[in-house]
């Protein structure tokens, strides 16, 4: 690990013009970004500690909506009360990720953030675009079970590894930033990027941009909800698909689903295709193997990844079952 220099952020606005220097990283949890710099793979010159910053609470909102500040541990928000009754999906995606020891240091903002985990992305012996733009995709064609099949492209094909955001996708979360022009308030669905041929460049985030919170919409109402993740082990394992489902159903009918996939997407994965599918249909099997179906009518598999095309419709299938049951 190269030499760098700490700072302790004593506020946002001075935090922002700091990060906003080349060379320079927040640093919440850490356990993404210390992960990455014992690897070689971030080579921070300068790390701003922004844990001092009042970014910490869980507030209800006016609308009925929930403020969530970007350095919220994962574990404070899967066991807030609000987040329970109301965002239960939200919940048990992040108590689905990780572990309890790494839920307890891993911020919503560091979350959002998270990076690959493809193995060639972590190894620097290996050509990566996503690490070294212009270097090749060491994946396609090589060790690619766990990767994606959707939203890639010919230069990179890395899953995004987050659990938290698919629930906050299907959610439809907002992430305000702030940075040194000002503060932006943007989508989830727009927040990530996909790889195109530029997949060193992961969100719309800007240098110096601060994640300062996230806010969810009041929930759907006669909501009902379910995270289902599918991993090859049942802890401390990534997903190979999972599936967000939130839905309201009136008289036997889907008045309205929000759907999103894990595990598949080159970002978190919703899915409209399936929610229009679904809108208006009468809940069973059959509507739901639909849904799926169109989810992943675009899929695009690799040598070793064909398997996740049926795990994930089954993924989305079972949780649709569970959720209104
Ligand atoms: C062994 C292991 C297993 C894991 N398993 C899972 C899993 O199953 N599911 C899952 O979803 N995740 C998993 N994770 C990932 C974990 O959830 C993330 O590492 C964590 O959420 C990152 O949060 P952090 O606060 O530690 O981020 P940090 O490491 O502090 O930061 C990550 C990145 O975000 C930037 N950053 C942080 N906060 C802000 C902010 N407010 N504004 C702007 N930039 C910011 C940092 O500069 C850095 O680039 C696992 C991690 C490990 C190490
Ligand atoms: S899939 Fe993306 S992250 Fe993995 S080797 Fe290819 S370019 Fe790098």
């Amino acid at each position: 690990m190269q030499s760098f220099e700490f700072q302790r952020a004593r506020d946002a606005l001075s935090a922002i013009a700091a990060g906003a220097k080349s060379g320079t990283r927040f640093v919440a949890g850490g356990t993404t970004l210390l992960d990455l710099m014992k690897l070689n793979v971030e080579r921070p010159e300068h790390i701003i500690d922004i844990n001092g910053l009042p970014l910490d609470e869980v507030e209800p909102l006016a609308d009925g909506g929930l403020k969530i500040g970007a350095t919220v541990r994962n574990s404070a928000l899967a066991h807030h009360p609000i987040v329970q009754r109301d965002y239960a999906v939200l919940s048990q995606a992040l108590l689905a990720g990780a572990s309890g020891q790494l839920r307890n240091m891993a911020t919503t903002g560091g979350n959002l953030l998270q990076r690959t985990r493809c193995m060639y992305f972590r190894d620097t012996a290996m050509p990566c675009n996503k690490r070294e733009p212009g270097s090749g995709c060491s994946a396609i064609g090589g060790a690619n079970r766990t990767l994606a099949i959707l939203g890639t492209s010919e230069h990179c094909i890395a899953t995004h590894p987050s659990d938290m955001n698919v629930a906050m996708a299907a959610l439809e979360a907002t992430v305000h930033v702030q940075g040194i022009n000002g503060e932006r308030n943007i989508p989830i669905a727009d927040f990530h990027l996909l790889p195109g041929s530029t997949p060193q460049r992961e969100t719309l985030l800007e240098p110096g941009d601060l994640i300062t919170h996230v806010t969810l919409p009041p929930p759907m109402p006669g909501k009902r909800s379910l995270y289902l993740k599918l991993r090859d082990r049942a802890s401390y394992e990534f997903a190979l698909a999972s599936a967000a489902v939130v839905i309201s159903v009136e008289g036997g009918r889907i008045a309205r689903a929000r759907i999103a996939l894990g595990g598949v997407g080159t970002k978190p994965w919703r899915s409209t295709e399936a929610e229009e599918v679904l809108a208006g249909q009468r809940v069973g099997e059959r509507a739901f193997r639909r849904a799926a179906d169109a989810a992943l009518r675009d899929a695009r598999p690799q040598s070793q990844n064909g398997f996740k095309v049926e795990l994930a419709r089954r993924c989305l299938v079972h949780a649709l079952n569970e959720a209104t049951r």
